[in-house]
């Protein structure tokens, strides 16, 4: 891609492009979440939904017997979960789709949904409705959102994600949503800082000049490097009051 032409969309990707993760999470916490599910080895059928560029698909294929379609919107990511898969030696369990996880072909054939830090994007409660009719009945689901972990918080955080996420909420109400849906819970944890800073906005952090480098510091590129920065800054000074939850439900 040339820079100077890309959209904001296409640098955010590119920004993104030869990082591990692309939200907050790590191959500890998705193996953390994957032992919260019973009788794995009975697993067959997975989608990663929103799988960016695949860290947490190649766990999933690592730890399962099971064949893994990954989808997400951009062929970007898509094309490094191949490589990646062909490099772990896991290409064999591993299927890609570029399509929008609100529109898949799946028809209550699934055994497990896998969504870490996408699910936001269709919102939490119109997500897990959508995808409940992917599922298999008994089949689970293991989402990542965005969750206050305290039952307070200072106005400026209250508010920053208000405006960004409305549907942000503590896990009570998250567990609430699931059972009001159709789903029991089978496991909730919360995501400690490290798997925000360690292997997520560090890693990103070091790409940043390089990425400017890549788009001559234009403009456009300097605002996209700007909003990871303050949305770290942001992170830093509020991590104590929300983070994300990772919820583990079986649809019944
Ligand atoms: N699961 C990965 C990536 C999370 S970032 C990880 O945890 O590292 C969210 C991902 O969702 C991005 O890769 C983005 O491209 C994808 N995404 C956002 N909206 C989407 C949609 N409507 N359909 C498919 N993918 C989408």
């Amino acid at each position: 891609m040339k820079s100077g032409r890309m959209t904001e969309l296409e640098l955010i990707v590119d920004l993104h492009l030869g990082t591990e993760r692309q939200g907050p999470g790590s191959k500890a916490i998705t193996l953390t979440a994957l032992q919260l599910i019973p009788n794995s080895n009975d697993i067959k059928t997975v989608a990663d939904l929103g799988c960016g560029t695949g860290g947490q698909t190649l766990t999933l294929a690592q730890h399962l017997n099971a064949q893994i379609t990954a989808v997400d919107l951009f062929p970007e990511f898509l094309e490094e979960v191949n490589v990646r898969a062909q490099n772990e030696g896991v290409a064999n369990q591993i299927g890609v789709l570029q399509k929008s996880i609100d529109d898949l072909p799946f028809k209550e054939e699934l055994d497990l949904i896998w969504s870490e830090g996408a699910i936001y994007n269709l919102g939490f409660k119109n997500g897990i409705q959508l995808w409940k009719d992917y599922l298999k009945p008994g089949g689970y689901l293991a989402v990542s959102e965005i969750t206050w972990i305290t039952g307070s918080r200072p106005k400026e955080i209250q508010e920053f994600w208000t405006h960004a996420y409305p549907e942000i909420s503590q896990a009570k109400d998250k567990i609430v949503d699931l059972e009001d849906n159709g789903y029991n819970l089978v496991g909730y944890f919360k995501l400690p800082p490290e798997s925000w800073l360690k292997t997520y906005y560090e890693p990103l952090e070091k790409t940043i000049p390089a990425f400017l480098e890549r788009h001559d510091h234009s403009e456009l590129a300097q605002k996209v490097a700007q909003e990871y920065l303050d949305e770290l800054s942001l992170y830093k000074k509020y991590s104590k009051y929300f983070s994300y939850g990772f919820y583990i439900a079986q649809k019944e």
